[in-house]
């Protein structure tokens, strides 16, 4: 059975998809402790410097504090514990136009996914209190209740008006958060522009980034990066030295990076890594 088999018939299984996701977190956490704690050695024993020591990082976090979404949420407990260690360390808050503007500074952004709720209510008065400034991608048709759980775990456009009002710059997702690594070039465009013309409608200004949905290597092709181009000005990936062409590195934080993977991730163990990960069913 080719991957694609697999996938199909895995789709079609509750009890395999559970397997699956088990399966996907466990590897994750296996890899993520095992590539930090060589980062970790390394660097305590002075064998090599960090990798990427004073250059500056872009952060992609999901939710903070929504259980369900597994290795995607942090706890708000860790999350804020990131920033202290972060802080700790030497690193300065910023946004992400001013990272790439300054690579070598050290400086990180923060960034969110997918229009959780738990952002507003965990992340936001921590970011406030601290004056750290943040972005969120929206996926648009989330907003308009397209989600699976409806409203359950993600903000409608209220909420979102919440988010920005408390200083958070919103951006673009998506519409219905598809693997465009398996669209055509038109279900492609469709995704794109539709997104930024029903942000820019609700919100009433111009929306010029953008996020890939599942932001991997495989989540992407040259064609919607054409189009992407021509629709955004700044397309974000979710992983760094192995992110498609013409776009944005930023550093995939998950809810097993507890403050010594965290680090590790700062530092750059996790650069040349992507989450096992098969795309949607
Ligand atoms: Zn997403």
């Amino acid at each position: 059975m080719d991957t694609q088999a697999l996938r199909s018939k895995v789709g079609e299984l509750p009890a395999a998809q559970l397997a699956y996701r088990c399966a996907v977190a466990g590897r994750m956490r296996a890899e993520r402790w095992g590539l930090a704690l060589d980062e970790s050695l390394r660097t305590r024993t002075r064998l090599v410097k960090p990798r990427t020591a004073g250059v500056g990082r872009i952060l992609a976090y999901h939710s903070i504090g929504t259980d369900s979404w597994g290795v995607n949420d942090v706890r708000p407990a860790d999350f804020e514990r990131h920033l202290q260690l972060a802080a700790d360390d030497g690193w300065t808050f910023t946004t992400p136009d001013r990272v790439l503007a300054d690579p070598a500074q050290r400086q990180l952004a923060i960034t969110f996914d997918d229009g959780a709720t738990s952002v507003l209510d965990n992340a936001v008065p921590v970011l406030r209190h601290h004056g750290v400034p943040s972005t969120m991608f929206v996926v648009s048709g989330w907003a308009d209740g397209g989600h699976g759980a409806g409203y359950e775990h993600v903000l409608d456009w209220a909420g979102l008006g919440r988010l920005e009002a408390a200083g958070v710059t919103l951006a673009s997702h998506s519409a219905s958060h598809p693997d465009f690594g398996r669209l055509t070039p038109a279900e492609a465009e469709r995704e794109l522009v539709d997104s930024r013309e029903r942000l820019e409608a609700m919100l009433g200004h111009a929306v010029d980034e953008f996020a890939i949905p599942f932001g991997q290597s495989a989540n992407w092709t040259p064609e919607a990066g054409e189009i992407a181009a021509k629709v955004y000005g700044t397309v974000y990936a979710q992983a760094v030295d192995t992110r498609p062409a013409n776009t944005v590195p930023r550093t995939f934080i998950t809810r097993i990076d507890r403050p010594l993977i965290f680090r590790a991730a700062l530092n750059g163990a996790f650069d040349d890594w992507e989450e096992w990960f098969l795309g949607p069913r």
